[in-house]
């Protein structure tokens, strides 16, 4: 057995007759690929020693696996039960109906993406999210583009390049990774000035570092950390004063780019892109996928002279929205329109801020419906966890949610994996031996989908 039935093994050619004859509708294309990858796992598991069948027909059906598989797109949708509501990995943030069916609509067809319909003629893309982001924002202009670290690169390359740029020791900051304030500052062109220190910056570190060769004074909002104990930081007023005697811009990255007042909704407070334009910040950059709970998406709001320089640099052009994202970004936005509808409409406004009856709820019937259709040796239970914001937004917020929480005979892991292999794929996590399912960030729907993914294997 083993190495011996190698001999055994079809050719690819001969797999691939037998693929074609099986009539299972997929491309000529997917099967040669898959039927080279059967033979060849066949061909090592064999070599390894391991009992495994090299008859055509058990290759037959590992070729068409293999290609089912490869021929599926891998971008899915998935269920969150992480209970981390701006999960990066995940997608960030789900959007809302409206501007999801925006989104199939302009998907679909033709679309006014950048056509003046009184002039028949070429329009602009910006006139689908300036006028709302002006009016919810107080700025007097504003665009967008592909991201907020592309809106900061652009910000900076169209304002600062061949300058300084002053920056406090304590915001220079890393988002997620790959976004490093000082490495974009590099790429922009322009020269980073750091003053102050990591824990305290005072308004006279900026004043001092003026030179003539100053471009912008840069402030970015910590929106991943906190730094508490002896701190201090320059006031926006401090910064705006200073840039407007030496006829500097000022520029606030905000990153989280909340467009409401979170207070009311039990929340710590997050600076409002209104809040940051009422400072006096010549420009505000924020992102369209965090608390905004739009698309991806870079925004940029401030003064038309800084907004126009944005906008007419060549970088734009590279880093602009497609019209998907128009159509998502505007649908979001108009929902801010209507303060007392927007917590409703917008998930992530509605997940920031589910009740505590209503989570506890969303528990108790995930937990029926698991009990009943699961083995008898599971504990199901309720049970208190904390939800986080995520994102790189608002770190400090705790929220007290519930959870569904499994153990089981077997090891969790396993259960945990089956999860993560249905489909749609379930996210969940284990901690206090036990799998932990967040009902916060469940969307509807989805907890059928989780009964489903838990119990039919
Ligand atoms: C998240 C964040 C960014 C990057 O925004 P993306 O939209 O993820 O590109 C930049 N700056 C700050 C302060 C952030 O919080």
């Amino acid at each position: 057995m083993g190495v011996a039935d190698l001999r055994k093994l079809p050719s690819v050619e001969r797999l691939l007759q037998h693929l074609e004859a099986a009539n299972s509708g997929l491309p000529r294309a997917l099967l040669v690929d898959a039927a080279r990858a059967a033979v060849e796992a066949t061909r090592e598991r064999l070599l390894r020693g391991e009992e495994v069948s090299p008859d055509v027909g058990s290759l037959v059906e590992n070729a068409l696996r293999i290609a089912r598989t490869r021929g599926t797109p891998t971008l899915t949708r998935a269920v969150n039960a992480t209970g981390i509501i701006l999960h990066t990995n995940l997608g960030r943030a789900p959007l809302s109906l409206r501007a999801a069916q925006a989104v199939a609509e302009v998907a679909v067809g033709y679309s006014m993406l950048e056509i003046d319909r009184d002039t028949g003629r070429r329009g602009s893309r910006h006139q689908h999210v300036e006028p709302l982001l002006t009016r919810l924002s107080g700025a007097e202009a504003a665009t967008a583009v592909n991201n907020n670290a592309g809106a900061v690169l652009l910000a900076l390359s169209a304002l600062a390049r061949g300058k300084e740029v002053i920056v406090s020791r304590g915001e220079l900051v890393e988002i997620g990774g790959s976004f490093r304030l000082p490495d974009v500052m590099a790429q922009s062109g322009a020269h980073l000035v750091e003053v102050g220190t990591t824990n305290r910056t005072y308004a006279r570190d900026y004043e001092r570092a003026v030179t003539k060769e100053t471009g912008l004074l840069l402030k970015v909002h910590r929106s991943n950390f906190v730094v508490s104990g002896f701190v201090h930081e320059a006031s926006p007023a401090e910064l705006v004063e200073i840039g407007r005697r030496h006829g500097i811009p000022v520029m606030f990255d905000l990153g989280s780019g909340c467009l409401i007042d979170l207070r009311p909704g039990g929340l710590p407070y997050e600076p409002t892109a209104q809040d940051a334009v009422g400072m006096g910040y010549d420009l505000v950059t924020f992102s369209g996928d965090k608390l905004l709970g739009g698309p991806q998406a870079g925004l940029v709001v401030g003064r038309t002279k800084f907004v126009e320089m944005v906008r007419a640099h060549p970088l734009a052009r590279a880093l602009r929205m497609d019209k998907l994202d128009y159509a998502a970004l505007g649908a979001t936005l108009s929902a801010y329109l209507d303060p007392s509808t927007v917590w409703d409409e917008i998930p992530v406004l509605r997940m920031l801020t589910r009740s505590h009856d209503a989570l506890r709820a969303a528990a108790e019937e995930l937990r029926d419906a698991l009990r009943s259709r699961a083995p008898a040796s599971w504990q199901i239970d309720v049970e208190s966890t904390t939800s986080e914001v995520g994102g790189g937004s608002l770190p400090e917020a705790h929220l007290p949610s519930y959870a569904v929480a499994i153990r089981t005979p077997t090891p969790l892991e396993e259960r945990e994996l089956t999860l993560r292999r249905h489909h749609p794929p379930v996210f969940a996590r284990i901690a206090e031996n036990a799998l932990l399912l967040d009902v916060r960030a469940l969307l509807p729907g989805d907890a059928l989908i989780i009964v489903n993914a838990l119990t039919s294997s």
